[in-house]
């Protein structure tokens, strides 16, 4: 790893794990979360979950797995860059989507809209109860017992009643603070990396063309750039070669603005990285005006297109129906679950039941989830 820069966070200055382990011998902490991140379950599952295309529409979309991996590549290269921690980058990155429900967004939404008479889902938190509490696979605990830095990092955002009772991880949100660098980089990586595979994805499935595209300012650019670099491209070579660029603009400007406001800002703990009145980690304004004229392209044309729409409306009738049904009769479930919903219910009354109902559909994968609506509705499926 390339030397850190004194706005880095530190592996052995480490606030530590909830439950004290010894040190690692071959790794650092860091590097110890982020292997507990990639044997866990729920990382594994993000190969079976919907980034924007169903997982069942084709091979080569994105799933939350290679959406994630993206996230990971793009910050770690910005990371060593700048002098940060790449380990603690890198696992942020993969765990940042560890509490994503089946169907994306779809999902997400109707998860919170059942539970909001039971304190509301939200994707980014479960994460962090993934981490925490979900996987149940070390001897001496629940959870990962991943670091403060790793879980702090998780926690992208938060409402003050959940910061109060997350204690420290959620300390930042009620004084107002910024995350670590390591944690805003994790932040702006995501948007990175969906903005651009979108522009990919979209473009294979065909809900939208190059000529709807070349309206985007940032789009038309580099398509113009490799246009003449190469007067005769096939398309398939072309679209990959403006992606390509789209990715490797995005990084370089995310590390030259970056480096500036470092060099303006001149912090040397981590404290005053924290104590900034705005994230030190960003797009320069050009770029940042560019990219919420992407993103609304993407949102608009994308994300709404009536095949979009039809296939997220069927997944949140799917995940509504189920819910409804583990609510009125959580003997439905599968045994694993029942005990859990018991346990949960006898701590926090209706809120625990409705709770642990929630962790089991956030946990599901598309096909998972698919599977079990069939065995739940379909009076011909065998259960
Ligand atoms: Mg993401």
């Amino acid at each position: 790893m390339a030397p850190l820069a004194p706005y880095a966070c530190s592996d052995q200055e480490s606030r530590g794990r909830h439950h004290a382990e010894p040190s690692p011998r071959f790794r650092n902490e860091f590097q110890r979360d982020r292997d507990r991140i990639l044997h866990s379950s729920a990382f594994r599952r993000l190969e079976y979950k919907t980034q924007v295309f169903i997982n069942h529409e084709g091979d080569l979309f994105r799933t939350r797995l290679t959406h994630t991996l993206e996230v990971a590549q793009i910050a770690r290269t910005i990371a060593r860059a700048l002098g940060l921690h790449e380990d603690l980058t890198e696992a942020i990155c993969l765990a940042h989507d560890l509490g994503h429900t089946p169907f994306g967004h779809a999902g997400q939404d109707q998860l919170n809209h059942c539970m909001k008479p039971y304190g509301g889902f939200e994707h980014n938190l479960q994460s962090l109860r993934v981490v925490d509490h979900l996987e149940q696979k070390y001897a001496n605990f629940d959870g990962l017992n991943l670091t403060f830095e790793t879980r702090e990092g998780i926690l992208k955002h938060c409402s003050r009643d959940n910061a109060q009772r997350l204690g420290a991880v959620g300390e930042r949100f009620l004084h107002a603070q910024q995350p670590s660098l390591e944690a805003q980089l994790a932040n702006l990586a995501d948007e990175v990396a969906y903005n651009n595979h979108d522009v990919d994805d979209g473009l294979r499935s065909g809900l939208i063309t190059i000529e709807q595209l070349l309206e985007v300012d940032y789009f038309r650019e580099r398509y113009e750039s490799v246009a003449r670099d190469h007067a005769k491209l096939e398309a398939r070579r072309q679209k990959y070669e403006v992606v390509r660029r789209m990715i490797t603009g995005h990084v370089s400007d995310i590390i030259c603005t970056t480096q500036e406001q470092l060099d303006q800002t001149k912090p040397t703990t981590l404290d005053e990285v924290k104590n900034q009145p705005k994230a030190i980690v960003r797009f320069s304004a050009t770029i940042a005006e560019q990219n919420r004229e992407l993103k609304r392209f993407l949102f608009q044309h994308l994300y709404r297109h009536y095949k979009v729409h039809r296939m997220t409306t069927k997944a949140k009738e799917v995940i509504r129906k189920q819910f409804d049904a583990y609510i009125d009769d959580p003997r439905l479930l599968p045994d694993k679950y029942q005990q859990r919903v018991r346990e949960a219910e006898e701590r926090d009354g209706t809120n625990g039941r409705a709770r642990a109902i929630a962790d089991y559909i956030a946990g599901m994968t598309d096909r998972y989830a698919i599977a079990e609506h069939r065995r739940l509705f379909d009076p011909l499926s065998t259960a």
